[in-house]
């Protein structure tokens, strides 16, 4: 059970806060922190591990052996062995610290986010802030991004005036970070930054989406204001005349959740925490009135489903906050034209809207889920295409903790005469599913054609998630990252997996295979 509440919390103090600047010494104490950093790496002694682990020799080893899961694996092992030392005792610690800052300085990215991937993990604040201040705003961005949003995983003194350092960098994917890893500290004082990101109109009441950084920013301000004000968010103002309750203060009681009626850009819309909902249902007037599925009521299958999709996301986005959604629930007649596809559609979403159509309230939540997933993608990365926003989508919603795909479902796919066959004898044929799903960049279509595209891109992006990598989560962050600067899919996939769309095609049939073998 989710328990979805809304705070009512009608008093707005007025006081104006200006968004401070860090102060001088911090920015100094960072300036040395990386400095420190780069030298530790650049002029340090080769670090020496305890007898008989020989941390070093394996990590080279592997890395010699060009196999990144082993050097997670070793470099995984050995943070554990450096948090197991006494207290005062910074030997381990300065020495593994030592190793994976040199991988993070690797060439590649595709190693370097093995490292990110580990720091990340079991670094300290100062670590992964000190890392990713040497790190480039503008070639390692995801790299760097990863190591800004963990900061929201390790709370301490100097954590958050890190992350205020990282709120003013230049980049919407860093700026992003660094205010969702404050509100996953659920630190206030980043109440005064957010409108610096917001846009005037709350993003719900924006009719159409721009598909770029800016509206990333919005989405990322308004939805972190949502958070700690908690309460829907419709201008700056409310965020600027805010203040924080006093710490006596009694708590507000939670009101139960309900449908609060409103009218937004002329349409009668009711509201609850997560969506402005419009009901284009033939003989409806009322929230009460739509027939609901699975014996939930309407208001507890929508907040479920929306904390269903930020679940399942959480691995690849880190927690996205989010503010209301618009949401139209339109009957197969009024579908088409809100939506703007064929009705053979459940739903639609772009950026601030979803529509799903409802006529058969049981395949709702699956829809709502999935169209959930696209808005909170392209809140988070600008400019992505097709293939991945489908790809993803359906990985999430239908993968969320292991893969579907079989031999036998892609079969039932009608998917097997796209990859090659291993057979000795097998006819060499010209297809390549990895290279079909790529260059799906088409809108919305009907026909089977479409169907086998949503589900090859399902088992491309399930084989990113679940195939043979080193740190596949930020991998697959890190594909979104290129792809929203623009570069090319065939590009990206080939530096961080290391391999081309035939390659893919065939990794793809072995670790079929693989799972196949290892059921039981
Ligand atoms: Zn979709």
């Amino acid at each position: 059970m989710i328990s979805v509440i809304i705070e009512t919390r009608e008093v707005y103090a007025p006081r104006r806060e200006t968004a401070g600047r860090s102060p001088v010494w911090m920015r100094a104490a960072m300036g040395v922190l990386a400095a420190w950093l780069w030298a530790a790496v650049a002029f340090g002694a080769p670090p020496v591990s305890p007898v008989g682990r020989n941390y070093e020799g394996r990590l080279a080893q592997a890395m010699a052996d060009n196999d990144q899961r082993q050097t997670e694996a070793v470099l995984e092992e050995w943070w554990q062995e450096a948090s197991k030392a006494e207290a005062g005792d910074n030997t381990e610690h300065e020495n593994v610290l030592k190793a994976t800052l040199k991988l993070l300085s690797n060439r590649s990215q595709s190693w370097r986010l093995v490292a990110v991937s580990v720091m990340a993990r079991h670094g300290t604040a100062a670590d992964c802030a000190g890392a990713a201040s040497v790190l480039s705003g503008r070639d390692q961005i995801d790299e760097k991004r990863w190591l800004v949003r963990s900061l929201g995983r390790k709370p301490g003194e100097s954590t958050y005036k890190y992350l205020e350092l990282f709120a003013k960098e230049r980049e919407y994917l860093i700026r992003c970070a660094a205010i969702q890893a404050m509100a996953d500290l659920n630190d206030v004082r980043a109440v005064p930054l957010l409108p610096a990101y917001m846009n005037s109109n709350m993003p719900a009441t924006v009719r159409n989406w721009n598909d770029d950084d800016r509206s990333c920013l919005s989405m990322a301000g308004y939805g972190v204001a949502r958070k700690f004000l908690g309460v829907r968010v419709t201008g700056l103002d409310q965020v600027r005349l805010w203040t924080p309750p006093p710490l006596d203060a009694p708590k507000p009681a939670p009101a139960a959740l309900v449908f609060t009626p409103g009218s937004v850009g002329g349409h009668e819309m009711y509201m609850i925490p997560s969506f402005d909902v419009y009901l284009a249902i033939e003989g409806v007037k009322d929230p009460a009135g739509v027939p609901s599925p699975q014996g939930m009521d309407l208001q507890t299958m929508l907040e479920r489903c929306a904390e269903t999709a930020l679940r399942f996301a959480e691995p690849t986005f880190g927690r996205v906050y989010l503010p209301p959604v618009r949401l139209y629930l339109a009957d197969a007649k009024r579908f088409s034209g809100l939506a703007g596809t064929p009705t053979s559609f459940g739903g639609v979403s772009k950026g601030n809207e979803i529509v799903v159509r409802y006529d058969n309230p049981q395949v709702v939540p699956g829809t709502l889920i999935h169209e959930y997933v696209h808005v909170l993608h392209q809140a988070t990365f600008e400019k992505q295409p097709r293939w991945l926003m489908e790809g993803v989508a359906e990985s999430l919603t239908r993968s969320a903790k292991q893969t579907v795909w079989t031999r036998e479902r892609v079969a039932a796919a009608g998917l097997t005469d796209a990859l090659p066959d291993p057979s000795p004898n097998a006819r060499r044929v010209n297809k390549s599913l990895v290279r079909d799903v790529l260059s799906w960049s088409s809108g919305a279509a009907t026909g089977e054609q479409e169907s086998r595209r949503y589900n090859s891109a399902h088992l491309l992006v399930d084989f990113l998630r679940f195939g043979p990598w080193a740190a596949p989560d930020l991998r697959l962050a890190a594909l979104m990252g290129r792809l929203s600067r623009g570069q090319a899919a065939s590009t990206a996939i080939q530096d961080l997996y290391g391999g081309s769309a035939a390659d893919m095609d065939r990794w793809i049939v072995e670790w079929l295979d693989r799972q196949q073998a290892q059921e039981p």
